[in-house]
């Protein structure tokens, strides 16, 4: 089993990539991608950590990119760290994210919510901090009663906290992603908000005429109906079929490495046959 889809506290996450290295091993995976938000700073430690063991550790990031109907997130694997188009993009996202988090914290407070960067600070590790960690406060102040009344009601694209950042549009991620040498696959489609599976298609097509290599089939939030229609996609597009549970550790505690919410088992094969798309 592998799992191409995950966070570390180099991101959102709550595990070290060392810690995250030694779950995988525990959980006897055989491949682990690394896919921090819009950051590969947890790689380095990560490879550290797991040239010690058996594990195939492969270069990953989540790129959150602009669409018209709000975020689209794309999944980067193979790529070169050492990248300077990447890096330089990767380097303005996480400036673009310093200075809207406080915008989104005075938002928050003048809706009369007592929160500071101080106390969401202290949950994040790494050098992002993202929605996640403020929703995460809020819970603890039990101004929400979960995760996602944090935000549907005030973090999310639509609520009433939300402040945009620099994400760049798929076509230049896709762009940068081939040219840091990797390949690019578009993270749960299940968020693409597709009515139906010709929707979904178009979607599909659309990006994978601008080079997309593979679509995120697999995905603990997926129906069984929804994983079918995208497999379907993928073999009349010709793209990759890949899959991961997008675990965060303690941020999203019902989500297990490897297994999402226990129906996920992703062979190794998966991930030979991306990589023979390089
Ligand atoms: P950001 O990276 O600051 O844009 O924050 C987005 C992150 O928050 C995502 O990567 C998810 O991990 C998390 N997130 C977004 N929407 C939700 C939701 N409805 N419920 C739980 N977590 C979410
Ligand atoms: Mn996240
Ligand atoms: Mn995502
Ligand atoms: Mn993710």
């Amino acid at each position: 089993m592998i799992d191409l889809h995950t966070h570390t506290t180099a991101s959102d996450g709550s595990y070290s990539p060392t810690e995250l290295v030694r779950l995988a091993e525990q959980s006897n995976l055989q491949a682990l991608a690394v896919t921090d938000h819009d950051s590969v700073a947890g790689l380095a430690e990560a490879h550290q950590a797991a040239s010690r063991t058996n594990l195939e550790l492969v270069n990953g990031v989540e790129l959150a990119c602009r669409v018209q109907t709000g975020t689209l997130h794309m999944l980067g694997y193979f790529i070169d760290l050492d990248d300077r188009a990447l890096g330089d993009l990767l380097g303005r996202m996480v400036e673009s994210r310093r200075k809207r988090n406080p915008q989104i914290i005075a938002k928050l407070n003048q809706l009369g919510y007592e929160i500071t960067m101080a106390e969401v600070r202290t949950l994040a590790s790494g050098p992002i901090i993202s929605r996640l960690h403020i929703a995460l406060v809020m819970l603890q102040k039990e101004y929400v009663r979960s995760i996602d009344e944090a935000f549907g009601r005030f973090l999310g694209d639509n609520g009433s906290a939300y402040v945009q950042r620099i994400e760049p549009a798929p076509a230049q991620a896709i762009e940068l992603l081939h040219g840091a040498g990797g390949l690019a696959v578009v993270a749960h489609p299940v968020h693409l908000r597709a009515a139906d599976e010709q929707e979904l298609g178009k979607k599909l097509k659309d990006l994978a005429d601008l080079g997309l290599d593979g679509v995120e089939v697999w995905y603990p939030e997926h129906t069984a109906e929804l994983t079918e229609q995208l497999w379907r996609i993928c073999q009349r597009l010709d793209l990759a079929a890949v899959g991961g549970s997008d675990f965060h550790g303690a941020a999203k505690e019902y989500i297990k490495l490897g297994t999402g919410r226990g129906g996920l088992n992703i062979p190794l094969e998966i991930l030979e046959r991306l990589k023979s798309r390089l």
